[in-house]
């Protein structure tokens, strides 16, 4: 087993994307093969715990407080009712909790309350992630001392493409923000989101970032647009679905010990374009009804799926395995995620 690269050019990813598609795939299962059980399926739920009015301007984004989208605004959450939230996810088979604030950055003020969430949350057993925004050192350092587990906090798209996309905050302080994250000991999600009108270069350019970063992210959330109505990319042409199997294929083969994760966009996508992008090589899904703003498939469209090809959640070495499938099984058969929903293209 060939150890990760970090010094990938992007003429060699462009190369990888345009590659015969059964070339491509054959590479990326392979390479899937060598690192991860190829039929287990990594599963997390997410709640919004701060939804809409967002200071910034990401054009894909309802929770955007530039846009008129109708999206209903909800001020920052009770500590006690999202680890209400957290326990009906673990009662119903979460392993890992999400918690998702459309914020420029967590201020002093609701710094305490995140930290709770985060405590409240581990000790109910479950992983935790959050997605908050902008860090500095210091915030980054208290949330992982907190015990928060991962960080999610997505590129987009390439530095060239960028701009089009967002105005309010630059590249260069998100890849600042996952240094403080990787500093600070936490594992860090990163991702981007296809179909924003960006080219096959800009989608390597997005892979390069990636991975090039001194450690692989943990998880790398591959989503695609959600045309949101109200929102400046509302009638962006719809991308080539191939292009997307494409990019998580070459995501696999360029970060192949990192969970690759078909995010935002999942319920506009056919059973067949999911199986195939599994067979790509992604290996993690958000579940629930919805994604922050955006639906979600029906958790019984889940299970159908996963029975259909095969598929098993992931397990995680602290729960024996008994508990876990009948866990996983009351999840996936569950109709009523609910507001444990998603994140998705947001962030
Ligand atoms: S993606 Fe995140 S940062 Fe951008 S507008 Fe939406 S909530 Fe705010």
């Amino acid at each position: 087993m060939t150890e990760p690269r970090h010094d990938w050019r992007r003429d060699e990813i462009e190369a990888l994307l345009t590659r015969p598609f059964n070339d491509l795939l054959f590479d990326a299962q392979s390479v899937h093969r060598a690192h991860f059980d190829p039929n287990a399926v990594q599963v997390s739920t997410l709640l919004s715990i701060k939804t809409g009015a967002c200071p910034e301007d990401c054009k894909y984004c309802p929770q955007s407080g530039h846009y008129n989208t109708g999206l209903t605004r909800e001020k920052l959450m009770a500590v006690e009712r999202v680890l209400e939230e957290a326990r009906q996810a673990k009662a119903i088979g979460a392993t890992r909790f999400c918690m998702g604030a459309a914020w420029k950055h967590p201020s002093a003020r609701d710094m305490p309350y995140v930290i709770e969430m985060v405590k409240g949350v581990r000790a109910l057993g479950l992983e935790t992630c959050m997605t908050l925004g902008r860090l500095d050192a210091d915030k980054a350092r208290a949330l992982a001392d907190a015990g928060l587990d991962y960080y999610n906090h997505n590129l987009d798209t390439s530095p060239e493409f960028y701009a089009s996309i967002i105005t309010t905050r630059t590249y260069a302080e998100r890849l600042e923000t996952l240094d403080h994250v990787r500093d600070a000991g936490m594992k860090i999600c990163a991702g981007g989101i296809l179909g924003m009108g960006e080219s096959v270069r800009d989608r390597a350019g997005l892979l390069q970032q990636l991975a090039n970063l001194p450690v692989h992210p943990e998880s790398v959330p591959i989503n695609m647009l959600v045309k949101v109505k109200g929102t400046p990319l509302e009638h962006t042409e719809d991308l080539d679905p191939f292009e997307f199997v494409r990019t998580v294929a070459a995501a696999r083969i360029l970060m192949p010990r990192s969970h690759v994760r078909l995010s935002a966009g999942r319920e506009q996508m056919s059973d067949e374009l999911q199986a195939l992008t599994f067979h790509a090589g992604a290996n993690s899904i958000f579940y629930g009804e919805r994604l922050l703003t955006t639906t979600n498939p029906q958790a019984s469209r889940d299970q159908r799926l996963f029975e259909r090809l095969g598929l098993h959640p992931e397990r995680r070495e602290e729960f024996d395995d008994d508990t876990l499938d009948l866990a996983i099984q009351q999840t996936l058969g569950a109709q009523r995620v609910a507001e444990l929903s998603v994140d998705a293209a947001a962030r």
